[in-house]
């Protein structure tokens, strides 16, 4: 019988499990993590479904200035529904710490797939997994209805439905989750720089998340201690973009070691 454990309910966890559990609702799927919805990283990022330089891709190539169309989610409504979709199939979500891949708790699993983000420094341990700190500021500016992001200086300007977002810092090794008033003058005098009238609108909050960077994200398979382990985790500054796709690719090693198990199964027959 197949069990999976499902680490990290952020939003790449949550898909990697909704997309498990809806194609084998007959497979036990457990989320485990410390913290679910409204308080993962991916809560209050951006939404910004934004182009990802893949391999060997040139940054210079992208230095002159881009418009395209795209879209944006305003993010607890999107890991609301996936933690919805995921319960609605039956899925169990556990809050709780995991120490370590060899933590008791999840000696019942055959199956872990690891989405603990920056958790995975240390629990894995992975240290080339780190804090790259941002913080933003969130305004009421109904009227701003475009994306600006300057990446020469890291301020960018991404409207929601409820509200927008001005941003932001992309500090690394730093793990400060308090808000710092140097950065919000960052913030909000640099996104004024990008567009003047910002001045005129209602500041709401200010939050920091901590992005799981890598230099590369991990998302391969290993086996170890008889169980089997799929890593998806180092999403940096694009976890919102990337997470379907990969929770596609995750889905997809899924598979290969489901139909090994059924091979192996009917080869005892
Ligand atoms: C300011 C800011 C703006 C952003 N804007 C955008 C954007 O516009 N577009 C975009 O694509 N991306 C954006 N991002 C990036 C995006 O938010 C992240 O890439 C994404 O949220 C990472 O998701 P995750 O599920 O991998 O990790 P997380 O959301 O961090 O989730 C990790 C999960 O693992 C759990 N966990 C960790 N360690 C343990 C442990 N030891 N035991 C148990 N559970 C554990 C946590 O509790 C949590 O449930 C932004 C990020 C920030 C900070």
């Amino acid at each position: 019988m197949t069990k999976v454990a499902v680490l990290g309910a952020g939003i790449n966890g949550l898909s990697c499990a909704v997309k498990i559990k809806e194609k084998y609702p007959y497979v036990d799927v457990v989320i485990i993590a410390n913290d679910f919805t409204p308080n993962t990283t991916g809560d209050g990022s951006g939404g910004l479904w934004y182009p990802y330089l893949c391999g060997s891709t040139s940054p210079q190539l992208l230095r002159a200035g881009r418009t395209f169309t795209t879209l944006v989610v305003y993010p607890p409504t999107i890991l609301a529904e996936m933690y919805r979709r995921f319960k609605q199939v039956n899925g169990i979500a556990i809050q709780s710490n995991i120490n370590s891949l060899r933590d008791t708790k999840l000696s019942d699993y055959n199956v872990v797939i690891n989405c603990m983000g920056l958790g995975s420094r240390d629990a894995i341990p992975d240290y080339k997994v780190i804090p790259i700190r941002g913080q933003i500021s969130r305004i009421e500016a109904p009227w701003i209805n475009h994306t600006i992001v300057d990446e020469d200086t890291g301020n960018y300007i991404i409207p929601n439905v409820y509200n927008c977002v001005l941003g932001g810092t992309h500090q690394e090794n730093n793990y400060n989750r308090d808000i710092d008033d140097n950065d919000t003058d960052f913030v909000l005098n640099g996104c004024m720089e990008l567009m003047p009238g910002i001045k005129h609108a209602k500041p709401i909050t200010h939050w920091v998340g901590l992005r799981p960077g890598r230099e590369k994200i991990r998302l391969e398979s290993e086996e170890k201690d008889g169980k089997f382990y799929i890593h998806n985790y180092g999403h940096g500054g694009s976890g919102l973009t990337l997470f379907w796709g990969c929770a596609s690719d995750v889905l997809e090693i899924f598979d290969n070691y489901m139909n090994i198990i059924k091979q192996k199964e009917k080869s005892k027959l």
